[in-house]
């Protein structure tokens, strides 16, 4: 017998009350805990989140179910006295919400029991949506959106929804949708003609009041079928949010709401398509820039050896890379770039095919001049780092490491 006697079970829609004060308590972690004779106030449980609101002065910011020693309500503020008589209100907005979430998770699971034989696991209500682990087998977006419009149809039907209190003896002969978690007295709520099943939670009078249901998505999760959902004032919320980020993409694109998915599929191919075409472009750019670097270049020896030693601005990784390779591809070159890319530091060290060197080796040493890590082939080495300032120094640096070898 709990300490507390729970108003919620007989009516969830009692949102005032007054009570006595039966317990003050200074908890470990500094909130103070009451206790009261009768509440109204739903305790977190059965994946629904507590209630909030008043109590006196007070606001009852948690309540936790303590079983025996009943409701503990954690409040802020003037903290009434022992034996007081206090006036609860609970956030109405709140309540409705859970309650919306909480019937519309029976609803939807009664849908899955009967549709597809699939029992409800877990359930939980999050912040913005809500979420069943069910045992669905092979889950498809119509077996789900099945089990959804069955659901709409339940609420629509606006079917009374009834409380009884019965012996374990009762509840064993009951076709209860699941097993009670609870010895003794059993509460079972019944949507008529729907569903029966064990529970402590808050629930509407009538289907109806859940207003709708709506998938947001679905998963596999731990063998189960992860179903996330809201019901009620969050779909209203949920389509608001929805409309409005389809409105604003359709905006862009000037056409209708419903017609951005084919126009940001055209993009993305015409996106593909530029981007193709921007690097056959820089491969020639590359090439002309590379015969004008080896006009420059002269051969320090009797070698023939000519290396090509540049830092350059804004040039990414893949053009970098592309002029090494257009110097390289002539006879006898060691091409030594580097590049300022936003805030990185990159470097190319290239080699034509007949000349000397590692530039795998000459890259992993001087990489940490620019705070930085790098390496490849012989023939072709890259790196990037932080240090954008000593890019020319590096450079510099790995030239006369050449010379020495
Ligand atoms: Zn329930």
């Amino acid at each position: 017998m709990s300490a507390t006697e729970r108003l919620y079970y007989r009516d969830s829609h009692l949102l005032e009350f007054d009570a006595r004060v039966i317990g003050v308590n200074e908890r470990d972690d500094g909130a103070i805990a009451l206790t009261l004779d009768r509440t109204a106030f739903y305790p977190t449980g059965g994946g629904q989140p507590n209630d909030t609101g008043t109590l006196g002065e007070a606001r009852v910011i948690d309540c936790i179910d303590a079983e025996e020693q009943g409701v503990l309500h954690l409040v802020q503020g003037p903290v009434p006295q022992i034996g007081d008589t206090v006036h609860g209100k609970i956030d109405s907005l709140r309540r409705l919400d859970h309650l919306q979430q909480h019937t519309g998770q029976h609803i939807l699971s009664a849908a899955f029991v009967k549709l597809f034989d699939a029992g409800t696991h877990s359930f939980r209500v999050m912040e913005h949506e809500c979420e069943i682990d069910v045992a669905l087998e092979d889950p498809t977006d119509e077996k789900i959106q099945k089990a959804v419009d069955l659901a709409n149809q339940t609420i629509w039907h606006n079917l009374p929804i009834a409380i009884h209190e019965v012996t374990a003896e009762e509840a064993a002969r009951l076709p209860l949708r699941k097993d009670a978690a609870r010895e003794g007295e059993l509460r079972v709520i019944e949507i008529t003609g729907v569903d029966l099943t064990p529970c402590g939670g808050t629930h509407a009078q009538a289907t109806g009041e859940v207003g709708v249901i709506a998938v947001r998505g679905w998963e596999r999760a731990k063998g189960l079928t992860r179903i996330q959902f809201m019901a009620g004032g969050r779909v209203v919320d949920d389509y608001r949010h929805a409309n409005r980020t389809a409105a604003a993409t359709a905006t862009l694109f000037s056409a209708g709401r419903d017609d951005s998915p084919s126009l940001v599929a055209k993009l993305i191919d015409d996106n593909k398509k530029l981007a193709r075409r921007v690097r056959e472009l820089d491969e020639i750019a590359c090439r002309v820039r590379a015969q004008e670097m080896l006009r420059e270049a002269t051969a320090k020896d009797g070698s023939g050896l000519r290396i090509v030693r540049r830092t350059l601005d804004d040039c990414d990784a893949d053009s970098l890379k592309r002029l090494a390779l257009a110097l390289v591809a002539q006879d006898n070159v060691i091409a030594l770039l580097g590049s300022r890319d936003a805030d990185t530091a990159r470097l190319v060290f290239a080699r034509s095919s007949d000349a000397s060197g590692d530039m795998n080796a000459l890259m992993r040493k001087v990489c940490e001049m620019i705070d930085g890590r790098g390496g490849g082939k012989p023939d072709l080495a890259q790196g990037g780092g932080k240090n954008v300032e000593a890019i020319d120094e590096t450079l510099a640096a790995a030239e006369t490491s050449l010379s020495q070898t």
